[in-house]
This record gives C-alpha cells, structure tokens and sequence, in this order.
C-alpha cells in the first residue's frame, strides 16, 4: 500500500515537446510494486483534492460541455442519475441543476465530502454516499436509468478483472434501456506518444498545466503543476477506446456509441477526450 508522499514529488521538466511524451521512466518515479498505483484513495490526498475545482474550473468546463450529457440523458428519458466518480461534484451539481433526480458517489472520502460541500454552496440536495465501484451495489437503492463516470475516472482500475467486475457493476445498477456514459483521455494518442491537451475540455483551469511523466501500455503517469509552484502526480491505467468498447459488449451493453471531445464524427488522433454511450438492452 502506497503512502500519499510516494505520490507528491518534485521533478525536473521532462518532456521538451508538449506533444511529445517520454517513454523512460524517470528517475524520482517510485517503484511501481510500491506504489500501488491502483490505490486510488491515497491518490486524492487533500492538498489535490484542495486544488481540484482550479483545476477542472467549473464555468470554462460548463462553456465547454455546454449541453452534451444533458442532451443524452435525455435522448435515453433518463430521470434517475447516478454519477459514480462525482469528485467534487461538477457534473452532480450541474444536472442536479437541470433536474435529474441525482445520486453522487465516489470512493475518496476526501472527494465525496468536496461533493457534499458544493452541492451546498450551489443550493442543492441529492443524496451523496461514498462507494468503491467494485462494491456498488451495496450502497445503493435500487437502479439508475443512468450511470456517469467522468473526468476519466475509470483508467483507475488497473486489473482487467476490476474492469469487467465494474462494468457489470454498472450494468446491474442500470435499468433496462438505461445508459452508461464513460470517458477517458485519449490513450490512443498518449501511448503512441501524441499526448495533447487543449485545456478546453474537462480540465478547463488555467492555473495548472498538465504533463504525461510517463507511459506505457500499462501504466501512464500524468504530472499537474499548479501556479502555486505545487507539483502533483495521479497514475492511471492508459485504456484504449477499442479496449472498453469491446469490454462495454462482452459486459451486455448493446449499443455503444463513441464520441471525440463530445462530436460524434470525430479522428482518434486529435481528440483529448474518447467518450463512450453504452445502453442496456
Ligand atoms: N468526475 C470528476 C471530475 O471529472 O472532475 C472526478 C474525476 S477524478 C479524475 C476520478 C475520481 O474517480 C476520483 O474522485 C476518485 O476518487 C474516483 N474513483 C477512482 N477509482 C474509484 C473506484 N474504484 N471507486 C469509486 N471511485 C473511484
């Protein structure tokens, strides 16, 4: 089990191109049978999850998104929404706002009580409850007509197995004609060492910049730099969109639709973010 500090480090610069990303792990990178990068709890340490709202910048984000999963939510007659990586509560918030019956749950305690804490501040009432995907059903009350996992949450689950078990996770949480929208950064992009980051899309702020450390075809390790001189890093398992498409079938969804940086039409290399509509038959 990983410490937080294994996960705070100060290092040099390391890519000179920003779309180019290095493929040598550096040096100050903790051993990865250490680090445990699969922890996500001791990856949300307070002083990142103090700095996410700058990070994400919830009206550039909002300017951004402008009424994509609204939209979707309701092609599906979707009333019942449960967004399983809410973090610090953007996305629960804002359809909360838009009248979705909302359930927020994340598995960082440090993240959900961020949740808790904007929801307030914005005038709105939901219920929030902290919940590990791996055990999701036993925290919640009966089915969704929708799943949102955001922010590319799900590159978390290092393990396939954890993948597969999640997924039917969310399947079984789901009434039928129910839908899951899952996204990630483009991996695709990032393992052929294209990583490219607008700032337009998700992580909107612009008091942090965003670097990849280090990839690989198992692990890519993303370094946050915020203004304040603070250096963050998060590690994630670098998916492919085939990848969880093809995962999103063999779990029973039927049909899954792609999107890039939320146009449906869109070319793999140049999108920062793959976005993926599942429906339960
Ligand atoms: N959706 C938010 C956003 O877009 O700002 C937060 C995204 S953040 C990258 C990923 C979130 O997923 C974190 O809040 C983390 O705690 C949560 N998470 C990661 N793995 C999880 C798991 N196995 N169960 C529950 N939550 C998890």
């Amino acid at each position: 089990m990983s410490t937080p500090a294994a996960r705070v480090s100060r290092t040099a610069p390391l890519a000179q191109d920003p779309h180019r990303t290095p493929d040598a792990r550096p040096q100050d990178v903790p051993d990865r049978a250490d680090a445990a990068p699969d922890d996500f709890e001791a990856q949300y340490i307070p002083t990142l999850v103090d700095l996410w709202d700058q990070l994400i910048d919830w009206d550039r984000r909002r300017a951004s998104e402008q009424d994509f999963f609204v939209e979707l939510l309701n092609g599906a007659e979707a009333r019942r929404v449960l967004d399983v990586a809410a973090g610090t509560g953007y996305h629960s918030v804002t359809l909360a706002q838009q009248g979705f019956d909302v359930t927020a749950a994340d598995g960082s305690a440090q993240m959900i009580e961020r949740t808790r804490r904007n929801a307030e501040r914005h005038g709105q009432s939901f219920t929030v409850l902290q919940a590990d995907w791996r055990s999701l059903r036993r925290h919640i009350d009966g089915r969704y007509d929708a799943i949102v996992c955001l922010g590319s949450s799900f590159p978390h689950l290092f393990q396939e197995a954890d993948r597969r078990a999640v997924l039917s996770e969310f399947y079984e949480a789901l009434n039928p004609g129910g839908i899951l929208i899952v996204d990630h950064r483009n991996f695709d992009a990032i393992r052929r060492h294209r990583y490219r980051s607008t700032g337009n899309y998700y992580y909107c702020g612009t008091g942090a910049t965003v670097t990849v450390a280090h990839v690989d075809e198992e692990l890519c390790r993303f370094r946050y730099d915020f203004q304040d001189g603070g250096t963050h890093h998060l590690e994630v398992y670098p998916v492919l969109a085939a990848e969880l498409s093809s995962l999103l079938i063999d779990s029973g969804f039927d049909t899954i639709q792609t999107f890039g940086d939320f146009q449906e039409d869109f070319d793999i290399n140049e999108v920062d973010f793959v976005i993926h509509v599942a429906r339960k038959p």
